[in-house]
């Protein structure tokens, strides 16, 4: 799923080193870069401005900011970044690299941006998030965000007792159906021609979730970019006015081979992630990872959060390399 791309002021790349390059400037990139900031570490964001959720007209389930549209809340985070000093810089990084360390042993690493402009920084926090990999179905893309959902945490209030179909693509597919029950009692569970066992087909009966086996031809929409339902291939519509499909879950690296980040396949199908360890450390020395990225199941909240602990692990991977090069340079200077 391609994402939508956003055009905000930008701030200008500087020409010297700085603390921490922040690659991506969703909740993640954010929360690090305020962390860095307000410990005055040199930091930029680089942010290609199309985070995951741009799609979504308000932001659910995060206390406070419940309600608020994406965008306000990244607008906001950025102009609070900036008034620490940081720097968001929009723009999409092509190529990251480790580059020769300094006398004392300091990492560096270099990187390009795609339209050539290139930044060197201390440490790299990599918060680029996830894409969201649709099944190919017809008119299926078109509605992503809105008639077409993953999340009952993101959307699910909003269509409460609305009718809701679940759109198979594999085993995530059941889970989803309990959870959307939750919220409507009108659920069609279409199987795309996976089978279901007799006792999944069972306990959907129970819970009164009607089963379609037709294969499906496309999504059809109303005419003003709502859903009308959910065409079968035999011709018939089945009036559907939201659904849920569990996308595949992919970290988004594109740019970022040169950091040789470890990727883990999770099972199921369900996606690949950057893996991390405490704090987001990616056992890449000098590289910390945020967010979606590594966590593929971190709503804004979660993601926020990991970007803010990153952000306070590198301030201290910092400290202690600072004190090595005083250290190194009060030696020096006493013979
Ligand atoms: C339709 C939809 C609705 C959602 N609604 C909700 C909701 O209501 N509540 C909720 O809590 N969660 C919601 N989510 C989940 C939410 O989007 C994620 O939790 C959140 O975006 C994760 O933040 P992040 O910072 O990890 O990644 P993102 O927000 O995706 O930010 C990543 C940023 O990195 C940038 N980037 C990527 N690669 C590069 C590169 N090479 N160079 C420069 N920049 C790069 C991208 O352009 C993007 O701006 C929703 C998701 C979807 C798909």
């Amino acid at each position: 799923m391609s994402a939508q791309t956003s055009r905000y002021q930008s701030d200008a790349l500087p020409a010297e080193t700085v603390d921490v390059a922040v690659i991506g400037g969703g909740p993640a990139g954010l929360n690090g870069a305020l962390i860095l900031a307000r410990s005055r570490r040199s930091v930029v964001v680089i942010d290609g401005g199309a985070p995951r959720n741009a799609p979504a007209t308000a932001m659910h389930g995060f206390i406070v900011l419940d309600g608020t549209p994406p965008a306000e809340i990244l607008e906001r985070a950025r102009r609070q970044v900036r008034d620490y000093g940081g720097r968001v810089v929009l723009g999409e990084v092509a190529a990251a690299e480790p580059a020769a360390p300094t006398a004392t042993g300091d990492l560096r690493f270099a990187i390009a941006l795609a339209d050539g402009r290139t930044l060197t920084a201390r440490r790299v926090l990599v918060a680029t998030g996830l894409r969201d990999v649709l099944p190919e179905v017809p008119g299926l893309a078109e509605h992503w965000g809105r008639g077409v959902v993953h999340c009952p945490y993101c959307h699910g209030w909003e269509v409460r007792d609305e009718p809701i179909g679940i759109l198979a693509t594999g085993p995530a597919s059941v889970h989803h159906a309990w959870l959307f029950r939750q919220l409507t009692g009108d659920l069609v569970y279409f199987t795309r021609g996976a089978g279901l066992d007799p006792e999944t087909r069972a306990r959907f009966a129970a819970r009164g979730i009607r089963v379609v086996e037709t294969d499906v031809k496309e999504i059809a929409g109303d005419g003003d970019g709502a859903l009308a339902g959910v065409r079968l291939a035999d011709g018939t519509l089945v009036k559907r006015r939201v659904l849920a499909v569990a996308t595949r879950l992919e970290a988004r690296t594109e740019g970022l081979e040169g950091l040789a980040l470890p990727i883990e396949e999770l099972p199921g199908d369900l996606g690949r992630r950057i893996a991390s360890g405490t704090a987001g450390a990616t056992g890449i020395p000098g590289v910390w990872v945020a967010g979606n990225a590594t966590d593929l199941m971190a709503q804004v909240g979660a993601a926020a959060a990991a970007g803010a602990l990153a952000g306070a692990h590198i301030n201290a991977a910092l400290a202690a390399a600072d004190t090595d090069a005083a250290l190194v340079a009060a030696r020096q200077a006493t013979g």
